[in-house]
């Protein structure tokens, strides 16, 4: 197919907080200098906004150095009153912490929806001049003879499920640029063939993640929860337990609503966990069940988080490009947030592109800058002190308190500095799927299962277009998966993408529904054989969040 080809000064792959906040940092340092920079952002979402998600508490740091008067220029909070308690919960009942760590301290931040927030930072750069294109997704980084990145492909659209053209068919665009800057989100798929021709995790510890289950519920009025003393809950131990890690989450939104969320860190070894059981169980514990009775799910979503942290940061420059947000792993998780940290590593992003414009060279060398950049300011601050923080959550039962407790006094160190990062994709235990987990049961309204969930998540793509799974060794799925660990996609799948039909007299087959994935990218992470590989559907495919 005949391609065409743009030009620009640096194009920003994925319209996330950190590549928004570059482009628009971008344009102002430009205007302040008095220069002109072509400055494009990409988006695989349809709107700016719809595939972002996030619980979402933000630090507002990096926005405040961004746009100081983001208050009056119509930053869509949802809260700003914000009083945080700690519950440990059992089956039935919940201890509040007496004391709440001081990472868990919330005042000063607020509650926003990241949809939204998004939607309003891709207005602003908009008015600022940045050329914004929703609906493309990148499909493969542009190299040129020598290795260095000089751009991005966009997919090709209008391609039916046999790969032909239709009669809508319309090629990719080459999209050109003298410095990249990738924000794709965790576990990235230009990331991924980077990592491979490039280089950049070698060295490092490999990263891990969890993934989170959110809605945004409307509650009745006269919910206890208007006069309760917290704002903001966190929660651990039950539906859980100390041998997995994760937690739970529940946020006070204006008009009546609550943000309520569930999240598993991907390193759990129980074959037969789902993680959208466990946030039904937890949605039904009475502390939850009593903020939410009578009210109605608006919106659901999933997606991961690269919970790693400073260990597991991948090269942060390579000859024309530099890596930024969650694809850099620049997420604090021990205050479990990384919407400012990713909007400040997108601002440091857009000065060192600037100062590689100003110089005519944007190799790795010059780019490097951008890392030493990292290192310098408040992202370092924040992230090295958390560094085995994440690590020390993986250890099973109170071990990971003493953990935890050591690191707080020795300045995050602990007791083994760094500690290690296991892939996720190697610790599922076989032969424990006799223990039948519990289904949960559902009303419609306020317990979904999961197709209504993801019907609630405004998904959809295109029909006739090729699978974007790839699943190199089907036979694999029915053998050794099956037998082993009786095919775990069909339950770490919040989309209800992967089924096993069964089949007369033999082996269950198995069923894709891809046109049902939220774009968590949770198979390619936990499939215990890598025989899952994400790529990118046809642009504007996915969900659509606006809300959560
Ligand atoms: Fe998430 Fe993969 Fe399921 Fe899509 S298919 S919803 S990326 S787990």
């Amino acid at each position: 197919m005949e391609r065409e080809q743009l030009e620009f000064d640096v194009l920003f792959v994925g319209a996330g907080p950190a590549n928004l906040a570059g482009a628009i940092h971008l344009k102002q340092l430009a205007r302040q200098q008095g220069r002109e920079v072509e400055v494009c952002i990409i988006e695989k979402a349809a709107a700016v906004g719809g595939h972002s998600l996030s619980g979402a508490v933000l630090d507002p740091r990096a926005l405040g150095e961004l746009m100081p008067d983001f208050r009056e220029t119509g930053c869509p909070i949802e809260e700003s009153d914000l009083r945080d308690g700690v519950f440990y919960l059992t089956p039935t009942g919940q201890i509040r912490l007496p004391y709440t760590p001081p990472y868990l301290h919330n005042e000063g931040c607020f509650v926003i929806s990241l949809s939204k927030f998004c939607a309003w930072l891709g207005a602003a750069a908009e008015e600022l001049g940045v050329n914004l294109f929703p609906g493309f997704a990148g499909v493969e980084a542009l190299t040129d003879e020598a290795g260095r990145v000089i751009g991005v492909r966009t997919g090709d659209k209008g391609v039916n499920r046999d790969g032909k053209p239709k009669s809508n068919a319309e090629p990719g665009v080459d999209l050109l640029a003298k410095v990249t800057v990738f924000g794709e989100g965790p576990k990235g798929s230009l990331l991924r063939e980077l990592g491979r021709t490039l280089g950049i995790f070698e060295g490092r510890q490999p990263q891990v993640f969890e993934t989170a289950i959110k809605e945004v519920i409307e509650i009745p009025a006269g919910s206890p929860f208007a006069s309760s003393p917290y704002t903001v809950l966190h929660t651990f131990g039950y539906p859980l337990g100390l041998d997995t890690k994760g937690g739970g989450f529940l946020y006070r939104m204006r008009d009546n609503r609550v943000s309520l969320g569930l999240v598993v860190g991907l390193d759990y070894e129980d074959p037969m966990l789902e993680p959208y059981q466990t946030f039904l169980q937890f949605k039904k514990h009475p502390l939850i069940a009593d903020v939410i009775r009578g009210g109605k799910v608006l919106q659901q979503g999933a997606k991961t988080l690269a919970a790693g942290g400073y260990y597991t940061m991948p090269r942060l420059a390579v000859d024309g490009a530099v890596f930024v947000g969650d694809s850099a792993s620049m997420l604090n998780v021990q205050r479990l947030k990384g919407i400012h940290t990713a909007m400040k590593s997108g601002m440091l992003a857009a000065e060192t592109a600037l100062a590689a414009l100003a110089a005519g060279d944007a190799s790795a060398r010059l780019l490097q800058s951008y890392a030493d950049r990292v290192d310098a300011s408040w992202i370092k601050t924040e992230l090295h002190p958390a560094r085995n923080f994440g690590q020390a959550l993986s250890r099973k039962g109170i071990s990971k308190f003493i953990l935890i407790g050591a690191q707080m006094v020795s300045g995050g160190r602990g007791l083994v500095d760094p500690m290690p990062t296991v892939d996720d994709a190697t610790t599922l235990k076989p032969g424990r799927f006799e223990e039948a987990p519990p289904v949960q049961a559902l009303d419609g309204q306020l317990y979904l299962d999961k197709l209504t969930g993801v019907y609630l998540s405004g998904t959809a793509h295109e029909e006739d277009q090729p699978c974007h799974l790839l699943i190199p060794d089907r036979e694999l799925c029915v053998t050794r998966c099956w037998d082993t660990l009786r095919s775990p996609c069909t339950r770490f799948c919040p989309g209800q993408v992967y089924e096993m039909e069964p089949v007369d007299g033999g082996r269950p087959r198995l069923k894709l529904n891809p046109s049902n994935c939220l774009h968590c990218k949770t198979c390619e992470i936990k499939d215990p054989f890598h025989n899952i590989l994400w790529t990118c559907p046809e642009g504007g495919g996915g969900p659509n969040y606006t809300v959560v």
